[in-house]
């Protein structure tokens, strides 16, 4: 390997489109996934079907997988980090391992792309009250997801259909007490769809949506949130939820309905937690490997300025959720200018050395 490869980090729906452009410009990239399998989040957490069409996820990311691995100027390395870097733009040397193993191997790479993603909020974290740990029958949408995939929407604790099904909003993210102020923009979205999942896995249950206020992003207003209304009667409730406990074989789910304003007592079957998204371990350690700097929430610092792919060190671009919570257009474009961006940093330097 020499400079005139783009180096990127994470084998997810970001950093499998930035190998396949870079691929696709006859350059060469190197692509490092510290799993021992690409596909990002969506594969690792068994996601069911996607927004936009409802399509498999398994599918979609095994296109995007294909399409880099079709490459003949890709080189894909999987269980492999990086654990060094040295250089400045146009000149780096990174020292890749294998997860495990502390020898590795030195390359030089003109530009890199940092795409290493987020992980689910932790529900127990901070806070105990929706009682994850305590309840089987209260759930993420990660563990929904992986159910609806299955075709097996059931109360965890009885292996039976459920009934009643409901979803909180807002579980880890617009939470100043835990620190993340942030919105995760995907899980109004996402609990929505999965509402219209459960009700056609499930045709008897009654679905509710407690939120604090619903923000669909572009297309899913009309796509998810109106059908999952109209069609799906999945009924939605402004309210805040303080507790969770058991009664008898169900939950009981308190709070106050806030467009009423009166306390509310609900029973359920399945209570999901709509856990909202934060850097990955994988991103907060590159960070610190690469010198990038991060913002308050530890996700890769973009500075302010026209380049929504640049990051504190000249040469190092973002892509997808390392750089914060983001859908996947949103994952798959910011891939798209990162690519074009790495590989212009590399043609620039290979025309000056000419
Ligand atoms: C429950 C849920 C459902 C969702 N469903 C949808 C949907 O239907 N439609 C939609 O548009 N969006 C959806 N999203 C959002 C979508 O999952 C993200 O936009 C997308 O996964 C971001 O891709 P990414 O490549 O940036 O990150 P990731 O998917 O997190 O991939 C990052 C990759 O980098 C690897 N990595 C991490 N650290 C390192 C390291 N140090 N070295 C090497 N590799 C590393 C990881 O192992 C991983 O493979 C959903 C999100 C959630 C929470
Ligand atoms: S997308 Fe919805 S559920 Fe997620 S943090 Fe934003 S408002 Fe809350």
């Amino acid at each position: 390997m020499t400079a005139d490869t783009t180096l990127i980090i994470g084998g997810g729906p970001a950093g499998l489109e930035a190998a396949r452009l870079i691929g696709d410009l006859g350059q060469k990239a190197i692509l490092v996934e510290k799993r021992d399998a690409l596909g990002g989040i969506p594969i690792a957490e068994h996601y069911a079907a996607l927004t936009h069409g409802f399509r498999s996820a398994e599918e979609a990311m095994n296109e995007l997988i294909a399409a880099a691995r079709a490459n003949p100027t890709v080189d894909i390395r999987l269980s492999t980090e990086v654990v060094e870097c040295s250089g400045a733009a146009g000149d780096f040397r990174v020292k890749l391992a294998k997860a495990g193993n502390g020898a590795g191997e030195t390359l030089s790479v003109g530009s890199i792309i940092v795409a290493t993603g987020f992980q689910h909020f932790d529900p127990g974290r901070e806070t105990q009250m929706y009682g994850y740990y305590e309840y089987d029958d209260v759930i993420t949408l990660a563990d929904a997801e992986k159910m609806l995939k299955e075709n097996k929407f059931v109360t965890p604790s009885k292996g039976t259909p459920p009934e009643r099904v409901c979803f909180i909003q807002c579980v880890g993210s617009r939470d100043r007490q835990i620190g993340n102020e942030y919105c995760s923009k995907v899980c109004c979205g996402i609990s929505s769809k999965q509402a219209i999942e459960v009700r056609q896995q499930v045709p008897g249950a009654k679905v509710f949506i407690f939120y604090i206020d619903m923000r669909m992003y572009g297309y899913w207003e009309n796509e998810i949130y109106w059908p999952a209304q109209e069609k799906y009667h999945v009924q939605y409730v402004k309210g805040i939820i303080t507790e969770i406990i058991r009664k008898g074989d169900r939950l009981l789910v308190r709070g106050e309905d806030t467009t009423m304003g009166r306390p509310m007592e609900v029973p359920m079957d399945v209570v999901v937690l709509a856990v909202g998204m934060e850097p990955s371990k994988g991103t907060k350690d590159v960070a610190k490997i690469l010198g990038l700097q991060q913002n308050k929430y530890n996700f890769i610092e973009v500075p302010h300025g026209l380049d929504p792919t640049a990051t504190s060190a000249p040469g190092i671009f973002v892509a997808g959720a390392a750089a914060g919570p983001k859908d996947l257009d949103d994952t798959m474009s910011m891939a798209g200018a990162a690519a074009m961006k790495a590989a212009a940093l590399v043609a620039k330097k290979a025309r000056a050395v000419a």
